[in-house]
């Protein structure tokens, strides 16, 4: 069976800026509010017959978004991205969250933003495509602390309303 959370309707959003290195129109920072449509499969089990309790789900999704949430979203693993203290090899989330502000370039053009402004990404875009999957993956780890009945977790990441990409993260054929 599969249960539904619809993003917009349980209030699964985040506002935030970004930026896609290289693009001719998204290569300039620009917001979206954002909203995660979430699928999620498996057998009914437990007291209750639940493939998954909605009140888990929308626990943990929205705790992902509040962490994006109003914050300059920046993909530590672009290769158009440059981090001004570090070289390529050496940068980590870590690193760069102790910091009090960034300095970096995008494609050459220079940027310095204090540190807590930003959210850094293990990911080379802070697209759709790429927010689904670790939105999906988070979500997974997540669950898993709890549940061993689920065959998928699907994240759709839509940035504003008519456009989203989703990714199926399969935990078992
Ligand atoms: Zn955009």
């Amino acid at each position: 069976m599969k249960i539904i959370v619809n993003g917009i309707n349980a209030n699964l959003r985040f506002s935030s800026a970004h930026l896609i290195p290289g693009h001719d129109s998204c290569g300039y920072i620009h917001g979206h509010s954002y909203f995660v449509d979430i699928e999620i499969e498996g057998e009914r089990k437990g007291d209750f017959n639940f493939v998954v309790d909605f009140k888990d789900v929308k626990q943990y999704v929205r705790a992902i978004c509040n962490h994006l949430d109003h914050k300059l979203l920046i993909p530590i693993y672009n290769d158009l991205i440059s981090f001004k203290e570090f070289d390529d090899s050496e940068v980590s989330i870590e690193k760069l969250e102790n910091m009090k502000s960034v300095a970096f370039k995008v494609n050459g053009k220079g940027y310095t933003i204090p540190s807590e402004d930003c959210v850094f990404l293990p990911l080379k875009y802070s697209s759709a495509e790429e927010l689904s999957q670790f939105f999906a993956e988070k979500l997974v780890e997540s669950l898993e602390e709890k549940y061993d009945n689920l065959d998928s977790v699907s994240a759709c990441v839509n940035e504003g309303i008519g456009q989203g990409a989703l990714f199926k993260k399969i935990i078992r054929e």
